[in-house]
């Protein structure tokens, strides 16, 4: 099974993808999640990566789809993946598709989690995350059992540069302008599904799990 997370930054792609990737055994593949791995270890790659996150634009595409396809070749991912951030323009996912058309495979869902601008802000400014695991909490709604540790690794948890106010409001324009197309762009290929990600977050993967079976 084939999975892509769509929503704006801050919906609850990962926190969810998590979920799913655990529940059904598939592998969790986040960009984001890549990048920060490169920008942490100092490649040539994420140096690169940071100029574009840290100024709350998107990593372009030749260098994104690079990654994603190198990812998605690896054999864990012969049964599918669950992909969070990917795509997030629509030739990245016209090189997604066509990628699995040449396996005769396709997107199986493309699951929107849809959360309202005005609450995005509060998610992202709560928002911490582990760099080690990916895990993510947030401050109030989802906070880490010790403060400042990731529950699952140990690891002390961050506030993202780039979940500072005002890079948000910039990657909320990006999000606009260049990722809610594939809302689209998978309504017309017949694999969208929507759900609520205003509700806590054990009710949204209720409502993920009705969907995927
Ligand atoms: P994305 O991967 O879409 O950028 P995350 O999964 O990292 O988003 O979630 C953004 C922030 O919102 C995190 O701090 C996370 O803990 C929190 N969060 C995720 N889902 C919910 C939810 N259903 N209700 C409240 N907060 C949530
Ligand atoms: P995320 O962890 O998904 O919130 O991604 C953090 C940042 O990494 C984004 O704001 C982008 O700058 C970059 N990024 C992650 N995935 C992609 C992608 N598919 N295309 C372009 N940039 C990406």
């Amino acid at each position: 099974m084939k999975v892509v997370m769509l929503g704006a930054p801050g919906a609850g792609k990962g926190t969810q993808a998590k979920m799913i990737a655990e529940k059904y055994g598939l592998p969790h593949i986040s960009t984001g999640d890549i990048f920060r791995a490169n920008i942490k270890g100092g490649t040539a790659l994420g140096v690169e990566a940071k100029k574009y996150i840290d100024a709350g634009q998107l990593v372009p595409d030749e260098l994104t789809v690079k990654i994603l396809l190198d990812r998605v070749s690896q054999p864990d991912c012969e049964k599918g993946y669950v992909l969070d951030g990917y795509p997030r323009t629509i030739p990245q996912a016209e090189v997604l598709e066509k990628a699995l058309q040449e396996r005769n495979e396709q997107v199986d869902f493309a699951i929107d989690v849809n959360v309202a601008d005005e609450n995005i802000v509060n998610r992202m400014s709560g928002r911490r995350a582990c760099l080690k695991c990916g895990g993510t909490y947030h401050l109030v709604h989802i906070p880490p059992k010790v403060e400042g540790i990731c529950d699952a690794c140990g690891s002390e948890l961050i506030l993202r540069d780039d979940d500072k106010p005002e890079t948000v409001l910039k990657r909320l324009n990006v999000y606009h302008e260049q990722t809610q197309p594939l809302i689209d762009f998978y309504q017309a290929r017949g694999v969208l599904r929507t759900v609520d990600g205003a509700k806590d977050k054990n009710e949204v993967f209720a409502d993920i799990v009705a969907i995927l079976g």
